[in-house]
């Protein structure tokens, strides 16, 4: 790579100063490197003015400024830090480029559609003035093309992809990048800029419940939460599914958000698996997924509009006013983030209420904290069937029976329904099949304390059956009632 006089460094998805592959390669060609964070406008002005994501990545800026703050003294530099823009970045970044007058820009990949748009504008932006634009991998082990078939092709199916991923891992793709060793390049940010991180309303953001949540932010936060779960790493095969139990790592958002480097997860991950630990092989292969997916997106990106299988697109959902209404009542259950709380919800959503993946899709894209376009369209098409290596059609989860099996003493319903929570654990799974002694003695009214059933689940099963034999293939066909894995 040529060397510079003068670099910028643009933060996105990959809010750390360790191991961070654009912000290292900067350092170590640039004779001063200058940070920048844009908050987008073209990206904020669509978010809720309360909006968890946007108060998570500030709280994670404020440490972040700090970060380069420390490197740069630890190298005998005073007033670094980081500069926070606000506006559009297909603007803002070329016009500080231009005033800092850097002959390149340095940033991490983002495979996602309107994240590529945006960087093909900057990247015509800056040519025209006479800056490079270099974008180096960070966020994921594998991308793009990395991992293909023997034929050449991108993966659909998950089980070859992780067998391919493991065999192409070699100590190369999990090295650290030691920023650290570098960071003698840092510049002093110009008095111009040389602002505190904007608070929530100088961007125009209200305040949101993120502080009362146990989801420390930052670079600090997610090594915390890295640290508590790799002790319990050697149980996540066991502990995984089951909502009330402290089973997961809980550092989607951080992965989202890159306060955590993958590179250092999947190191630690990978050196256990070989020791034959059962626990942190599944995780591993959680993270395989989360690059599976990824690279699903940058392979397929029709995805991000239609069913995987084109034939999934023929699938007539329901639609007009009764749907808006299930869909509203959808909406409004109140739970947790957990991985099988999303499947059984999403299973739920299109196969019980036969309404269209995408509008839930679009939901969890509005109020999930680690929002995902790669990993929430993945799960949204694995859930309706539409999607590259998904549940079969005919497989759909009974909502009572998954409650039992993965929530058999009712810990998390009494938790977030407190309503139910006089229930015994045989009848708080099904109210409304409950005796009327049980309700009266809990409390429960039907309708009035607890809503009655929308759809009865043995004929939204039939009605899905048939709604989906539009994708049948001729020999596949189960017959109709088959309870396959429900
Ligand atoms: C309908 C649906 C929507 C989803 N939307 C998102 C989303 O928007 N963002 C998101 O990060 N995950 C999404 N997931 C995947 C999964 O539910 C979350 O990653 C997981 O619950 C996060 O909790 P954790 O960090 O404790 O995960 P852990 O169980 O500790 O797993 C570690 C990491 O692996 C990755 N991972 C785990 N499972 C998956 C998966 N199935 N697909 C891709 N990556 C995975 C995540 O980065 C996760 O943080 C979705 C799943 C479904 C079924």
């Amino acid at each position: 790579m040529n060397t510079y006089d003068k670099g910028l460094m643009w933060f996105r998805r990959d809010l750390r100063a360790q191991d961070n592959a654009a912000l290292y390669h900067a350092l170590k060609v640039c004779r001063q490197v200058w940070c920048v964070f844009v908050f987008d406008t073209d990206i904020l002005d669509a978010l809720p003015r309360a909006d968890r994501r946007v108060a998570f990545i500030r709280e994670s800026l404020v440490e972040l400024d700090a970060a380069l703050r420390a490197l740069g003294r630890d190298h005998g530099v005073e007033g670094v830090g980081l500069i926070v823009m606000h506006g559009p970045s297909v603007k803002a970044v070329p016009a500080l480029a231009q005033e800092l007058a850097v002959q390149a820009v340095f940033a991490n990949h983002d495979d996602e559609p309107a994240a590529k748009a945006r960087d093909a504008h900057v990247f015509g932006d800056l040519a025209h003035a006479g800056i490079l634009l270099h974008s180096h991998k960070d966020h994921v082990i594998f991308e793009r093309r990395e991992v293909l078939t023997q034929m050449g092709n991108a993966f659909g199916v998950f089980t070859p992809y992780k067998n391919a991923w493991l065999k192409a891992l070699t100590p190369e793709h999990l090295k650290a990048h030691p920023v650290a060793q570098v960071a003698s390049t840092l510049a002093p940010v110009p008095t111009t800029w040389a602002k505190p991180v904007p608070t929530l309303a100088d961007i125009g953001f209200e305040p949101t419940n993120l502080s009362q949540l146990p989801l420390p932010t930052g670079m600090s936060g997610a090594h915390r939460l890295f640290e508590d779960f790799v002790e319990r790493i050697d149980r996540y095969d066991e502990t995984r599914n089951f909502p009330a139990v402290k089973g997961p790592s809980y550092l989607s958002v951080h992965l989202r958000f890159g306060t955590i480097s993958i590179r250092h997860l999947a190191s630690v991950a990978y050196q256990m698996h070989l020791k034959g630990l059962v626990g942190a092989s599944t995780w591993l292969s959680e993270l395989i997924w989360r690059d599976f997916y990824h690279q699903v997106m940058a392979n397929f990106p029709h995805v991000v509009d239609k069913a995987f299988k084109p034939e999934y697109d023929h699938i007539k959902f329901e639609h007009g006013k009764h749907a808006k209404e299930l869909f509203a009542a959808w909406c409004e259950g109140r739970t947790d983030m957990h991985n099988r709380l999303r499947m059984v919800v999403a299973s739920f959503l299109v196969k019980d209420l036969g309404i269209h993946w995408q509008w839930g899709e679009r939901y969890f894209a509005e109020k999930l904290i680690d929002f995902d376009l790669a990993a929430n369209n993945g799960g949204w098409q694995w859930a309706s069937s539409s999607g590259c290596d998904a549940q079969p059609y005919f497989r759909i989860f009974n909502p009572v029976s998954q409650s039992e099996k993965f929530d058999p003493q009712a810990k998390f319903i009494r938790r977030y329904l407190p309503e139910l929570a006089g229930l015994p654990d045989a009848a708080i799974h099904a109210p409304w099949l409950a005796r009327e002694m049980e309700l009266i003695s809990a409390g429960v009214e039907l309708g009035k304390t607890y809503p009655r059933p929308v759809v009865d689940h043995a004929v939204a099963r039939e009605q899905t059956l048939l709604r989906y034999a539009v994708v049948k293939k001729p020999g596949k066909t189960p017959a109709s009632g088959n309870k396959a894995a429900d």
